[in-house]
């Protein structure tokens, strides 16, 4: 099957997008072809590795792409930035597929309308970054936008850190509609965009919902979110970057720039190199996420009711009641981390409390060596916590809760593999010099994060300790 484009978002919603053509990448090879993604989209894999690197770089465009540029603003580290948009991707077009229709989009195809400053660019290791850990989320069966393909232009681009080879990254998104883009129209006061934009929404990502019903599309979009957000903090996901055009209506993680998976658990972990306030601190995420929920509120509000006292009064009781919410997807995650049959009041300051007994240790070692504790052995366990006497008390009280077959849901809920960020940097400063070796290994112990450990222990452990303090950059 060709890649057949349908392009409703260009179709119904004329004036949120410029027409705009990637670059020509002078010379195109492919690193990588998610050839499983691909075949479980229905997609032709022996005609996309003929013609990836030409069209999933730019050089060449697939039939029936129409390109665009989104428009959108958002709040950046709490400012707002009225026009932002897509300044280095293009929309080629969405595809319909068994499993649902998919925006596949370009990144760091060039300039657009929207690059203002920027190059419009991305370099080899910031691609194949956001390919590894999107395809990690999707294994441990997270919410995220996926990663079709990277190809390398052939081009030199220039940052901070000087020359460094450019690339493509091909994107399957549910939808890339974000706050940000509701954002963009409500500063504009432009109420007809708005609806047409809430209609859209709701079509794509919540067809139950009345076209006009923006209050339910609100607590739809809610709904997921705190859901998402809950099973970030379940595995140590820190986005680094929860700006509000950094979050998607649909649900879905989207933009993985500076993120990375804490190691030692400490609620105040911050990676990005331009997170100096620590706003996007690992525990300030449920925070944010009511923060960016709210700025998406006051964007609907001319369409939550017309009388605007009432509409502030209904959005606020909404606002209000994320917190409880998602304290109730958190124990429902921690419920089945901990694999508690149930979740009591009780079940809820147990949780809590071994939360307080691994700070310090590995966060995801932790929750996995509960696996051997629950089947008698505890020393593995007992030897990563800096206050070994505090989880020894912990342990019966948790152990009188469990139900039958605790190991086996243990070892379903908490992986043995994550992208620990030595490997990470490893396989992409391997792969930056042209070898690929490394992320092939890494990429294919991610896609079986919960199996056992036997035989690829080097992909369990922590940063060795001279690997240091971790810090991340954008990928720009
Ligand atoms: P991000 O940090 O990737 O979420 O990007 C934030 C905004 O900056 C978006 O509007 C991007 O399109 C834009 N942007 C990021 N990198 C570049 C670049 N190299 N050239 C032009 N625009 C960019
Ligand atoms: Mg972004």
């Amino acid at each position: 099957m060709t890649l057949s484009f349908q392009h409703s978002y260009a179709t119904d919603l004329p004036g949120t997008f410029v027409r705009d053509r990637p670059a020509v990448a002078p010379a195109p090879r492919l690193l990588v072809l998610n050839e499983a993604l691909a075949r479980d989209l229905g997609l032709d894999v022996a005609e996309l590795q003929e013609n990836a690197a030409r069209w999933f770089s730019g050089a060449d465009l697939p039939l029936g792409a129409d390109p665009i540029a989104l428009a959108y603003a958002g709040h950046q580290f709490g400012g707002f930035s009225p026009q932002l948009g897509d300044g280095r991707a293009h929309l080629l077009g969405e595809l319909v597929t068994p499993k649902g229709r998919f925006d596949l989009q370009l990144k760091g195809s060039g300039r657009s309308p929207f690059s203002r400053g920027g190059d419009g660019k991305a370099a080899v290791g910031p691609m194949l970054r956001e390919y590894l850990i999107s395809e990690a989320m999707a294994a441990l069966g997270v919410p995220t936008t996926r990663s079709l393909a990277v190809v390398a232009t052939g081009e030199t681009i220039w940052r901070d850190t000087g020359k460094l080879p450019g690339a493509v990254l091909t994107r399957l998104a549910a939808s890339h509609i974000r706050v940000g883009t509701f954002e963009f129209f409500s500063a504009r006061e432009d109420v007809a965009q708005l609806k047409a934009l809430t209609a859209f929404t709701i079509a794509r990502h919540y067809p139950h919902l009345d076209p006009d019903d923006a209050l339910g599309l609100f607590d739809a979009v809610t709904a997921r979110q705190v859901s998402l957000i809950a099973q970030w903090m379940g595995f140590g996901f820190i986005h680094g970057v929860m700006n509000t055009d950094n979050m998607a209506l649909s649900g879905e993680t989207i933009d993985y720039g500076p993120c990375a998976f804490m190691e030692a658990y400490a609620p105040g972990t911050v990676f990005s190199s331009i997170d100096r306030g620590g706003r996007y601190a690992y525990a300030n995420q449920p925070l944010i996420l009511a923060w960016n929920l709210s700025r998406l509120a006051e964007a609907l509000l001319p369409l939550i009711d017309p009388d605007q006292t009432r509409a502030v009064d209904i959005a606020n009781d909404r606002l209000e009641a994320i917190a409880p919410a998602y304290r109730k997807a958190w124990e429902a995650v921690m419920r089945a981390k901990l694999a508690l049959p149930d979740m009591t009041p009780e079940d809820g300051v147990l949780a809590d409390d071994f939360l307080k007994t691994i700070t310090g240790a590995d966060w995801t070692l932790s929750f996995r060596r509960l696996v051997d504790a629950a089947e008698g052995r505890e020393g593995a366990l007992l030897a990563l916590m800096p206050k070994p006497d505090l989880l020894a008390e912990w342990l019966p009280r948790w152990r009188a809760r469990l139900g039958p077959d605790a190991a086996t849901r243990l070892r379903a809920a908490n992986p043995a593999v994550i992208p620990r960020n030595h490997k990470v940097e490893e396989a992409l400063t391997a792969a930056t010099a042209g070898d690929l070796a490394p992320f092939t290994a890494l990429l294919s112990a991610l896609q079986d994060p919960f199996a056992p450990e036997a035989g690829r222990e080097a992909f369990t452990l922590p940063a060795p300790t001279g690997f240091g303090r971790y810090v991340t950059f954008c990928g720009t």
